[in-house]
């Protein structure tokens, strides 16, 4: 079957938490990541200002957990 994996793009993979050609994170420590940030971030806390960082851990939580839902469903 088509089970193919496509890489990840180079060049732009600025998240903190990932090594380039390293394992996903898993769900939780995404989350985990994301929330942890957003605690200590004054940007996350402040509504008027966007935080580059916070965006980059949420979506990669959006990735993790919608390849997980894949994997599992
Ligand atoms: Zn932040």
């Amino acid at each position: 079957m088509d089970e193919r994996r496509d890489p990840p793009p180079d060049g732009q993979d600025r998240a903190p938490l990932v090594a380039a050609g390293s394992r996903l994170p898993t769900v939780q420590e995404a989350y985990a990541g994301y929330t942890e940030h957003f605690l200590a971030c004054g940007d996350c806390r402040d509504p008027d200002r966007s935080c580059e960082v916070a965006r980059e851990l949420w979506r990669t939580y959006m990735d993790v957990g919608s390849q997980a839902a894949r994997q599992v469903g």
